[in-house]
């Protein structure tokens, strides 16, 4: 009997070299980028997790996903200037930087930083890519069983050295 291929599936670990691009916005273009993921675990944006489904090693795949399967709806209100002094000393204040912040309610949120004016950072609660679809062109480079602290963790780890 001859051996199936393995299929992207739930805690399989894939290796998956892509592309996107995003209507209207040329700076978040990717262009051939690899990445290891653990395949049922949100580690990849809902689309791009349900298309890959199914597939096996040297699949190539064009997706289209709409915000609602991406990165979500922009967020209304969700602009915040920040001072930079009431920040973590060694917080990098890069563009597209996810910040986590503790309200004293308890709260936990992520916020993005959209730039720096100032003394002050500016961050947005919106992910970069909110709001916007998102076209990848999806090569599968691999795919493995995922080991069992993998599964406990919700993630790939890079393979030992
Ligand atoms: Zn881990």
């Amino acid at each position: 009997m001859a051996t199936d291929r393995k299929r992207v599936r739930m805690g399989q670990v894939v290796s998956i070299r892509f592309s996107m691009t995003v209507d209207g916005g040329e700076q978040h273009r990717v262009d051939d980028e690899l990445a290891v993921y653990l395949h049922g675990h949100g580690n990849v944006v809902p689309g791009l997790e349900r298309a890959l489904e199914g597939h096996a090693k040297g699949d190539v795949i064009d997706v289209v996903i709409p915000p609602e399967d991406g990165y979500g709806p922009r967020k209304k209100g969700g602009l915040r200037r920040i001072p930079r002094s009431s920040l973590a000393k060694d917080l990098e204040t890069t563009v597209g930087t996810q910040v986590v912040m503790h309200s004293a309610d308890g709260d936990v949120r992520s916020l993005w930083i959209t730039g720096v004016e100032g003394e002050d950072v500016l961050m947005d609660e919106s992910h970069p890519l909110a709001g916007l679809t998102l076209r990848y062109r999806v090569e599968v480079v691999a795919v493995r069983e995922a080991h069992v602290d993998e599964l406990l963790h919700g993630h790939a780890h890079p393979p030992p050295s």
